[in-house]
């Protein structure tokens, strides 16, 4: 198959067996927001539980609710139009993701991947017979238009944007994005853009998406979902967003493999979507200056503590470095918190081998954990 298990699940099963087991472990480590589901869905969810055809199979693609639900959020949050049948609901964004290469690729034909990425996209990529190629962003984090284009072949054929960014939480700007494109259309590429953070952007900083640019509906797909959004990652609720053509080619891979989408919680989406857009702005809007504060925090105490980082724009991660006078790589670091202080956090190595001097720290924990996990970092490093 040649492919590895999620490492970031992997080492997750670590964590959780630990746990599991009675140990005191602060965790850090997995893309998890900590917040209770939002307290209106919880009340949908009651509601939907006493429908008539609750428990039907929906149209692979998702309920025709749902979908135009969906193209009616994007447009308020993010002004991006979209018809219905040009979104797929799916298990997830890594269902939209894994839909959207398989749409795409065959054997061979080559994808870059920006450095450092959510390790899913190669895993998926070599799964599908095709080839990852790994280019690295500049120090600042910021995309290497340059390298990108020097790193284009006759067989490139999709080019992974991920901003805001995990695990950098770089948000990329207008300027950048639009140069990307520009090769994309040059070269006639697809963009899979993955904007599962888009609505956790700090600072009043403006989320931006490649599929916005001219020229640039027609050649992505847009990843999105609510696991991040609505604190809603069991629920499995995932979409992409593209050209009519290529919504209905992954629905064709989709009604080969698992249908469609739960489709209880596809009805609590419409619902949660179409009547209480209000409520769910409030839910992003109180989550995001929450996620802001602990990054503030963070940042403070790494400081502190003299461990070098870029300080996020977006999302609920920091990509710091192992600080080099424990001379560690960062799979031994992150034993070595977890074994000796219960602090669990990501490797840099999940991340691109050429990060293996980082670790991810995610903030999606509260902050009272934080808390307790700064001094813990604290008393270790001194
Ligand atoms: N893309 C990125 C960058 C992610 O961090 C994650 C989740 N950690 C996903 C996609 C998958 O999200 P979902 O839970 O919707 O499958």
């Amino acid at each position: 198959m040649g492919i590895e298990e999620s490492f970031l699940n992997k080492w997750d099963s670590v964590v959780k067996y630990k746990i599991a087991g009675g140990d005191d472990i602060l965790q850090f480590n997995l893309g998890q927001p900590n917040f209770a589901c939002p307290d209106f869905v919880k009340k949908i969810i009651e509601e939907t539980s006493g429908k008539e055809k609750n428990n039907f199979y929906t149209h692979t693609g998702g309920t025709e609710k749902a979908r135009e639900a969906v193209a009616m959020f994007q447009e308020k949050m993010f002004d991006l139009a979209y018809e219905r049948d040009e979104v797929i609901i799916t298990n997830g964004a890594k269902e939209s993701l894994f839909l959207a290469f398989a749409a795409i690729l065959n054997p061979s034909d080559e994808v870059i991947i920006i450095a450092p990425y959510w390790s899913s996209y190669t895993e998926q990529v070599k799964f599908l017979g095709a080839v990852p190629v790994i280019v690295s962003v500049k120090r600042d984090f910021h995309l290497d238009v340059e390298a990108i284009k020097n790193n284009i072949t006759g067989k490139t054929r999709v080019i992974v944007i991920n901003s805001p960014n995990n695990p950098s939480g770089m948000v990329y700007g207008k300027d950048e994005l639009l140069e990307v494109s520009e090769l994309a259309i040059k070269n006639g590429l697809i963009v899979v853009s993955d904007e599962v953070y888009g609505s956790t952007v700090f600072d009043g900083k403006e989320h931006v998406s490649i599929a916005s640019l001219p020229g640039m509906k027609e050649r992505s797909v847009l990843i999105d979902g609510f696991s991040k959004t609505l604190s809603m990652a069991g629920y499995r609720l995932g979409y992409a967003m593209s050209s009519k053509e290529m919504i209905s080619a992954m629905i064709k891979i989709k009604s080969n493999i698992n249908g469609n989408t739960n489709s209880f919680f596809q009805l609590v989406l419409e619902d949660a979507l179409l009547n209480h857009f209000d409520d769910l702005m409030k839910f992003i809007d109180d989550t995001r200056n929450e996620y802001q504060s602990r990054r503030d925090f963070l940042c403070k105490s790494f400081d502190e503590m003299g461990i070098e980082f870029i300080r996020p724009e977006g999302t609920f991660y920091i990509f710091a470095k192992v600080p080099p006078k424990l001379n560690m790589k960062s799979k031994e670091f992150a034993d070595h918190l977890l074994e000796s202080i219960g602090v669990a956090v990501a490797p840099g190595i999940f991340f691109g081998k050429t990060f293996d001097d980082h670790f991810r720290l995610s903030f999606g924990a509260s902050m009272e954990s934080l808390e307790d996990g700064m001094e813990r970092m604290k008393n270790f490093l001194s």
